[in-house]
């Protein structure tokens, strides 16, 4: 198959051989990008039409008991500097994001034992209550079914828990031994049974991913069929044992999204955060290749600077909520229009849970 055959292919079938998907991808270039995103672009507004949904992130914890070899809060970071929020602070978030029209939350962190189930529970529950149009996605990490199921019936609606990669080998290469990709599986199971609306997503241009690695993901998200993907480049932090392994660019993180909108006509896919950061149109890029949602930072503006996932995240500018009319004004832009909706994936409304 040539490059047109294999799009026309992903276009009409949603899939394409494994080894067909791999060819993709390597022989990528200008003219099939902007064929992929073409089509990819067909999808998206099919589903969701010249929509952007936003979503509201409050990283309300930089502790994390965990110690992932890419990321800039593992714990052994001795630098990085740590904060949690309390529950009075993360509700003054959420009024000030509903307030600029945000109908989405998500509550980030790290894996912060000090918080207990049920303060988490208490947290969404307290969200819903007063602000019942509101969607809560928790995005808190690996925990067991039991946990999950708390913070659901408190009113939680979606779970986002990145699959990073899904080669058990080369997810050893990235994280210690204490967490495995079949854990990381098991959750992302137990959520969709539960009945959140499930986020995976891998890293793009990890240290030590091939080629082959990345078309695993795409087959193992085929499977799973999760609600959001969230996918993002690879960048170093100067603090962590990656320090010196080279960042991705975002040129392939946007084709992969456009295959992605292919595979997954409804999926909730976000321009991220490391798209923009890596790319000052990153974002705008992503959008243009099937991705639909937003995530702008709505914690205070004194601990944002502290949630250091990677060097140079952005935080401030357009990043910041504050922003939004700029946000607004860059979707415009591209024809695309910000819309202050829950904006679920199609058919997992509040009308459908369990
Ligand atoms: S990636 Fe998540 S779980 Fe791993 S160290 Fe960072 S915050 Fe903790």
């Amino acid at each position: 198959m040539n490059q047109k055959e294999r799009i026309e292919q992903l276009f009409e079938t949603g899939i394409l051989p494994k080894e067909e998907m791999r060819a993709l991808i390597e022989e990528r270039d200008e003219e099939s990008s902007e064929e992929l995103f073409v089509k990819a672009r067909i999808r998206k507004e099919e589903n969701f039409g010249k929509d952007i949904y936003l979503r509201g992130l409050i990283e309300f914890s930089s502790y994390c008991r965990n110690d992932c070899f890419y990321c800039g809060l593992r714990r052994s970071n001795t630098k990085a500097q740590r904060y949690h929020l309390s529950k009075e602070d993360i509700l003054t978030c959420a009024r000030q994001g509903y307030a600029l029209g945000f109908r989405t939350i998500v509550l980030q962190s790290g894996e912060d034992l000090s918080y207990s189930d049920e303060e988490i529970a208490d947290i969404v529950r307290s969200i819903k209550k007063e602000m019942p149009e509101t969607a809560v996605t928790l995005s808190i990490g690996e925990k067991t079914y039991e946990q999950y199921l708390l913070y659901y019936k408190a009113g939680a609606d979606r779970y986002l828990l990145r699959h990073e990669t899904a080669d058990p080998v080369h997810y050893a290469k990235l994280h210690p031994s204490d967490l495995s990709f079949e854990n990381r599986k098991r959750c992302l199971y137990d959520l969709k049974k539960i009945g959140y609306q499930v986020g995976a997503g891998m890293m793009v241009e990890a240290p030590f991913q091939t080629l082959d690695n990345l078309v695993e993901d795409l087959f193992f998200l085929k499977e799973l069929q999760p609600h959001m993907i969230g996918t993002g480049p690879f960048i170093a932090h100067k603090d962590t044992p990656f320090k010196d392994m080279p960042s991705g660019g975002s040129e392939l993180t946007i084709f992969l999204l456009g295959i992605l909108r292919l595979m997954f006509p409804k999926v909730l896919l976000p321009a991220t955060t490391a798209l923009g950061t890596i790319d000052p149109y990153g974002r705008e890029k992503g959008i243009m290749a099937g991705a639909n949602v937003i995530m702008p930072n709505l914690s205070p503006k004194n601990v944002r600077g502290k949630y250091m996932l990677y060097d140079g995240k952005i935080s401030t500018g357009e990043e910041a909520a504050e922003s939004i009319e700029k946000i607004r004004k860059r979707m415009e832009a591209i024809g695309c229009h910000v819309k202050n909706v829950r904006g679920d994936a199609p058919g997992m409304g509040p009308e459908n849970r369990q």
